[in-house]
């Protein structure tokens, strides 16, 4: 295949970012596939390993990597285990190819599906590939049972419609991911915040290995956080700019039951004499009016939050501990300081 996607304002045609937590056995046979599949493709390309605080061999053998290809290879070590979210966003945010494709480091996707997923791009003019393990090799009961429940209900929820949001195999062009900051299990959800961002999204089959070497590092407790963070994640994408709309919703409705209690209260206490203290509908007035009030505070609290959340994107949801071979840094930009002055923030960054 050519060069598939020339892109001069990017040092690269391609990043590919893999998270790697405890995968020492793995970390060989994976480079060692992945270099085979790019080196024929013919394209500048990158490889970023980000060692999510491993315990085992897997940091010493990443960095012997970097040490042996420093053209090619880079090593992002944070400081701890951020979980696998915060270990892509680090490596995306040191990436610096046009596009970026990420991959488990388990040996589990197969980089030979990058070519197709990048001619597919290219050739079809879309923004992300996302991969789809139709004939996924991992445990029924905690994993794709599960997994099939959520993938459903979040296309369901979302109006995105994928089969396998958990794919960690996905290419992207780089603005998608630059619109994103990813939390919590968040990564799976790029599709969907990319999807409001108005990006053009196909899904396809992707290969799917069973685990040789290492663990899983999940189990059915990640589903739950899925489910939290897809709420969090509708709230981003449907109302991020208007989360008045669902407090003050609440609290306008809240509002009106409690006029009607007091209403209830005041015609009862007039019409039928004194007034009935075992009725329900004082209590519920109160009720009503502090929850009202409460849900309304609440929405203006949380509307200078997300300002706060917005503006402060400048900061990651993890540590580095040492870069290897980083080719450039630079972090998201921040909007607009106030006095015109560069905040504490950034200056902490640019001195990494
Ligand atoms: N991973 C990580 N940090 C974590 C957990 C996992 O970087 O806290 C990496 C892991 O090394 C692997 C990828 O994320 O490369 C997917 O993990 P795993 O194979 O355990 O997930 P599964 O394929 O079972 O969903
Ligand atoms: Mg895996």
């Amino acid at each position: 295949m050519a060069a598939s996607v020339p892109n001069h304002h990017y040092a690269y045609d391609l990043s590919v970012v893999l998270p790697v937590y405890n995968e020492e056995e793995n970390i060989a046979p994976v480079h060692r596939e992945l270099v085979e599949v790019l080196d024929e493709l013919g394209l500048r390309y990158e490889i970023i390993y980000v060692d999510d605080g491993s315990q085992d061999a897997s940091r010493e053998k990443i960095i012997a990597l970097a040490q042996a290809s420093p053209e090619t290879v880079r090593a992002v070590l944070l400081r701890r285990n951020f979980g696998q979210t915060a270990a892509i966003q680090a490596g995306i945010d040191h990436a610096n190819g046009a596009i970026i494709a990420l991959m488990d480091a388990d040996l589990q996707n197969d980089p030979h599906d990058i070519p197709l997923m990048l001619r597919q791009m290219e050739e079809e003019g879309y923004d992300l590939v996302s991969g789809w393990r139709k004939n996924r090799q991992d445990r029924a009961i905690t994993r794709k049972i599960p997994s099939r429940l959520a993938n459903r209900l979040i296309s369901i929820v979302t109006g995105v419609h994928l089969h396998d949001y958990g794919c960690t195999l996905k290419t992207y062009r780089r603005e998608v991911l630059d619109h994103v900051r990813l939390y919590g299990e968040m990564h799976r959800f790029i599709p969907v915040l990319a999807n409001a961002a108005g990006a053009n999204i196909i899904e396809r089959v992707v290969n799917h290995r069973p685990r040789i070497h290492g663990q899983s590092k999940y189990g059915l407790w990640r589903t739950i956080k899925v489910v939290l963070d897809l709420m969090t994640v509708t709230f981003l994408t449907k109302y991020n700019t208007r989360p008045m709309y669902i407090f003050g919703g609440m609290g306008f409705v809240l509002g009106v039951l409690s006029f009607i209690s007091v209403m209830v209260t005041l015609v009862s206490t007039i019409f039928y004499g004194d007034p009935h203290w075992y009725s329900p509908w004082p209590v519920l007035a109160v009720l009503f009016w502090l929850f009202s009030m409460q849900s309304v505070l609440l929405g203006l609290m949380m509307e200078m939050l997300m300002r706060t959340y917005y503006e402060s994107q400048g900061k990651g949801p993890y540590a580095i501990q040492r870069v290897i071979n980083g080719y450039k840094y630079v972090p998201p930009p921040l909007s607009e300081p106030l006095n015109g002055e560069p905040s504490a923030n950034s200056a902490a960054e640019n001195a990494r």
